[in-house]
């Protein structure tokens, strides 16, 4: 079966940037990814370029910023004090939280450390990059009811509940 809204997918991927390095693989998870497609699991210009593909598949396929997660922003990048964090002990680069914004929720990274400023960024870690895809499709089947009634894909590649 071909590759369209309402199917379940199952891939195996490595996403590198532009220099080649690689930034995640499902090959060392074993497990592929599985996806409901359509209902955007996945970034857009990965799932549109899936669109009629079958099991057995290979492709690569590249996604410029704007159809995968976004033009980088500067105004998400901000300083503020160390009394903004509030009940935690300790305040390190590296660390994520989730703050309310006029957009909603969204999930910012300290970037920086110095003395009482802290610099936090709420662009996503991959956006402004562009993404190499190498997928290889493993399944494509019928979702199930649930499944479709659910947005996403039960089952031991994706939610068990
Ligand atoms: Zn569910």
């Amino acid at each position: 079966m071909q590759i369209a809204d309402n199917a379940v997918v199952a891939i195996h991927y490595t996403l590198t940037d532009d220099a080649g390095t690689t930034l995640d693989t499902s090959r060392e998870r074993n497990e592929p990814l599985a996806y409901l497609h359509g209902h955007g699991n996945i970034i857009p210009g990965l799932e549109s370029a899936l669109v009629g593909k079958q099991a057995g598949d290979k492709l690569n396929v590249t996604v410029a910023p704007e159809e995968g997660y976004g033009e980088r922003h500067d105004a998400l990048i901000q300083t503020v004090p160390r009394e903004a964090f509030e009940g935690v002990d300790e305040v390190l680069p590296g660390m994520q939280f989730q703050a309310q914004t006029d957009a909603g929720p969204r999930l910012f990274t300290i970037t920086e450390v110095e003395g009482d400023n802290v610099t936090v960024d709420g662009n996503h870690p991959l956006a402004g990059a562009t993404l190499h895809f190498d997928v290889e499709i493993t399944e494509v089947r019928e979702a199930s009811a649930e499944e479709l009634s659910h947005g996403h894909v039960h089952g031991p590649d994706g939610h068990q509940h």
